[in-house]
C-alpha cells in the first residue's frame, strides 16, 4: 500500500507570457501599496520597466545584488527597504536576486513577489542560503517564501547561451535530486519527471535559439516544477556540494551543478534505481548519468571543474567541506566517497557504466 506525507506550499504562481503585466494587481491583491525593488544589472532594464508601470506604488530600487548573497550586503539593503517606507519587495532576477529577498523577509515581516529570469527555481522554495566568513549556510523558513511568482517567459530572452545551459542544469539537478530525496512523493516525483522532460527540450532549443519563445516558455515551466520538487522534497549530496564549490570558491552556482550532477547521479544511480530510471525514462536515454553528462556537452554546459578555474589543491578541503556536518543521501557518502566524485567532476570524465561495479568514468 502506498503511504506518503505531501507537504503543499501557499505560493501562488502566475505563468505566462506578459504576466509581469500583472504584478501591480498582484500588489494589491497581498493588500499593499509599495514596493522595493531588488535587481542586478542585467536585470535593471526589466525592473525599471516595471517601477515605471507601478507608478505611486513604487517605492525604490537596490540593482547591485551579488551573488550567494552575502550577510553584509544584506543588511544594508534592508535598511534601505526600511527607509524607503515599502511594504512589499518585487525581485526580479535569477536566483541570487530571489535570495536578497528572502534573506530580507527572513527578518522583516514583509512579503515578496518574485519575478525570476533565470532557471533557479528559488523562487518556489521556503530556503534561503546566506554567505557569511566565506561559509554559505542554508536553512528553511516559510516566511522566506515569496507569496506571489510571476513566471514570464519573455523575460528570459534576453539569457545567454551559457546561461541559460547552467541554470537549465541546476533545474535539472533539483528534479534529478527530487525523485531520490528524502522526502520524495508520487506527486513531486511527477512534477520532477515531468520538469526533467520540459527542461531537456526547452533548454536546448533555447540555447540554439535564445530568442525561440515557445522553448524558453518551456524551459521555464520545467524550472517552475524543478522548484517546487525542490522546496518540498530535501535535496541530497549533489546540493551539498554545489553549495561548498559556490560559497567557498566562488564558483557560478549553475555551472557547479552542471558540472557535479552526472558524477553524483551514478554515485547515487545503485541505491536509488528507480529514481534514475524516471530520469532516463524522461531524457529518452537508456543511462541517467551519462545522459546528463552527453546533454551537458550538447548545449556546451561545463563538465569539469578545472575549466571553472577550481585548484586541485583545493579538493581535498572540498570535500572535508562537504561532509562537515551530517546530510541525508540516499547512499552514504563520507570523504573519501565525496573525494572521489570531485576528482571525476575535476578532470571533466564522462561516467561510463560499469556492471556490477560502482564506477565510474572515461575521459572524453
Ligand atoms: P544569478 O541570479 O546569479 O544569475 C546568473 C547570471 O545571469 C547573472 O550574471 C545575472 O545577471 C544573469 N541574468 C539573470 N537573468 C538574466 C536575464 N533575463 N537576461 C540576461 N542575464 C540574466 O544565478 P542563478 O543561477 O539564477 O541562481 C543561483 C543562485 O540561486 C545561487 O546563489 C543558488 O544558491 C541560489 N538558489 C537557491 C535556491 C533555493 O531554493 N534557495 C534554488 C536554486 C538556486
Amino acid at each position: 500500500m502506498r503511504s506518503f506525507t505531501y507537504d503543499a506550499l501557499p505560493s501562488r504562481v502566475v505563468f505566462g507570457v506578459g504576466s509581469r503585466d500583472r504584478l501591480a494587481e498582484e500588489v494589491e491583491r497581498l493588500g499593499r501599496s509599495r514596493v522595493f525593488l531588488i535587481t542586478d544589472s542585467a536585470t535593471k532594464p526589466v525592473a525599471d520597466e516595471l517601477a515605471e508601470a507601478l507608478g505611486g506604488r513604487f517605492a525604490a530600487v537596490f540593482s547591485d545584488v551579488q551573488q550567494h548573497v552575502p550577510i553584509e550586503a544584506v543588511a544594508g539593503v534592508r535598511d534601505a527597504a526600511r527607509t524607503s517606507g515599502a511594504d512589499c519587495i518585487v525581485t526580479v532576477g535569477g536566483g541570487s536576486t530571489t535570495g536578497y529577498g528572502k534573506a530580507i523577509a527572513l527578518e522583516s515581516d514583509l512579503p515578496t513577489i518574485a519575478v525570476p529570469t533565470t532557471y533557479a527555481g528559488s523562487e518556489m522554495t521556503p530556503i534561503y542560503g546566506i554567505t557569511s566568513d566565506g561559509l554559505k549556510r542554508t536553512g528553511r523558513d516559510v516566511r522566506v517564501l515569496p507569496k506571489t511568482v510571476l513566471y514570464d517567459p519573455e523575460l528570459t530572452v534576453t539569457l545567454p547561451p551559457s546561461v541559460t545551459a547552467a541554470s537549465g542544469m541546476n533545474a535539472l539537478a533539483h528534479c534529478v535530486e527530487g525523485l531520490y530525496g528524502k522526502d520524495a512523493d508520487p506527486i513531486t516525483s511527477l512534477m520532477a519527471e515531468e520538469g526533467v522532460r520540459a527542461l531537456i527540450g526547452g533548454v536546448a532549443a533555447a540555447v540554439r535559439d535564445p530568442g525561440d519563445l515557445e522553448a524558453r516558455g518551456e524551459a521555464l515551466y520545467g524550472a517552475y516544477l524543478a522548484g517546487a520538487t525542490l522546496a518540498v522534497v530535501g535535496m541530497a549530496l549533489h546540493h551539498r556540494i554545489c553549495h561548498v564549490l559556490g560559497g567557498t570558491y566562488g564558483l557560478q552556482h549553475g555551472e557547479v551543478n552542471s558540472v557535479i550532477l552526472p558524477h553524483a547521479a551514478r554515485f547515487n544511480q545503485g541505491a536509488a534505481p528507480e529514481a534514475l530510471a524516471r530520469v532516463a525514462r524522461a531524457m529518452a536515454v537508456d543511462d541517467a548519468p551519462l545522459g546528463l553528462f552527453d546533454f551537458a556537452v550538447s548545449i556546451s554546459a561545463p563538465t569539469s571543474l578545472a575549466e571553472l578555474g577550481m585548484r586541485e589543491s583545493d579538493l581535498d578541503e572540498a570535500a572535508r567541506l562537504s561532509v562537515d556536518t551530517p546530510m541525508w543521501n540516499p547512499r552514504p557518502a563520507g570523504f573519501r566517497e565525496v573525494r572521489s566524485i570531485l576528482a571525476e567532476a575535476f578532470h571533466g570524465r564522462r561516467p561510463v557504466r560499469v556492471e556490477g561495479g560502482d564506477a565510474v568514468s572515461s575521459p572524453r
